[in-house]
């Protein structure tokens, strides 16, 4: 029988600069769990496109981890770095469009403007240079999307719309043109990751626009912060999750996404937790009152 693609496709797309953290469990977790219970295929991509930062012993620890975790994914894992000449391509195809221009602002130059780039160089029609920076004229484009796990959201649009780089002067492609050309690429229906990365989502949406795609649905679940309000992460020295805890890790991640699993499941194994986390995972609108009412749950201490 042939095989039918699934409605369906999401993903985990963690960067590589330190072993998975409490607040990574949950993203992963709330991607997962939306994925399993939609009947979609979960994907997996190491985010290593910023290789001053990244270290592949961080990319193996990451995959291993979410194996022990029983995040088990679908498919290849999918490395950036291996995606090069791809991203090139759609480079490209933008330069082509006419959609781009390169800009030689030194960083020294732009510290006296805070706030969105000025635009100094987009009338300036310097030629291609591999010591400048690629930006992208971005026309002003709508702020407001209707998120999966937030309902409607409007961004403030001097925040959230400029030109921004696509391509840095020290040559490595920029975080938000390569997610979205391997959005594209993995047929990705379905982002649900950190509200961190909310303000990314309108110039994601008119990079899919530009290359003549439709943009995946957007979800954004709460932030794991630290005692001080500071999200979990490498640069706040996040503890890593280990092997040894992981039932009680996995209890606290459901906690935190509102669904504090009952004593006999928290004590059972991964699997069975993962398990019960999708059969009670909300669907579709119920989403969004569910993280309504857990909005407490944002801030988690001593983790
Ligand atoms: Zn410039």
């Amino acid at each position: 029988m042939p095989q039918t693609p699934p409605n369906y496709i999401g993903r985990f797309a963690p960067s590589p600069t330190g072993p998975l953290h409490f607040g990574s469990l949950v993203a992963a977790l709330a991607s997962y769990l939306d994925a399993k219970a939609n009947q979609g295929a979960w994907l997996v991509r190491i985010e290593d496109i910023d290789a001053n930062r990244c270290k592949p012993e961080h990319a193996s620890s990451i995959l291993s981890m979410l194996e022990h975790y029983g995040l088990e994914w679908d498919g290849e894992v999918v490395y950036q770095t291996q995606r090069l000449p791809l991203y090139q391509q759609y480079l490209d195809a933008l330069i082509q469009q006419k959609e781009v221009y390169w800009c030689e602002c030194s960083r020294k130059k732009l510290r006296n403007y805070p706030g969105p780039y000025p635009g100094f160089c987009r009338d300036k029609n310097l030629p291609a240079s591999a010591s400048h920076a690629i930006r992208i004229k971005m026309p002003s484009c709508s702020t407001h999307f209707v998120d999966k796990c937030l309902g409607p959201v409007n961004l403030p649009p001097d925040e959230v719309v400029e030109d921004y780089i696509i391509k840095r002067r020290d040559g490595f492609f920029a975080y938000q043109l390569v997610v979205v050309i391997d959005d594209i690429e993995q047929s990705i229906s379905h982002v649900v990751r950190g509200q961190d990365l909310i303000s990314f989502t309108p110039r994601q949406c008119q990079l899919f626009e530009l290359f003549g795609k439709s943009a995946p649905q957007y979800g954004h679940i709460p932030l794991v912060l630290d005692e001080y309000g500071n999200k979990l992460s490498k640069q706040t020295f996040a503890p890593a999750v280990t092997d040894d805890d992981k039932r009680q890790q996995l209890a606290q991640a459901l906690t935190f996404l509102g669904l504090p699993p009952p004593k006999d499941i928290a004590s059972s194994g991964c699997e069975q937790q993962l398990s019960w986390g999708i059969g009670l995972w909300p669907k579709e609108h119920h989403l969004i009152e569910h993280f309504r009412k857990n909005a407490t749950a944002v801030r988690t201490n001593n983790l």
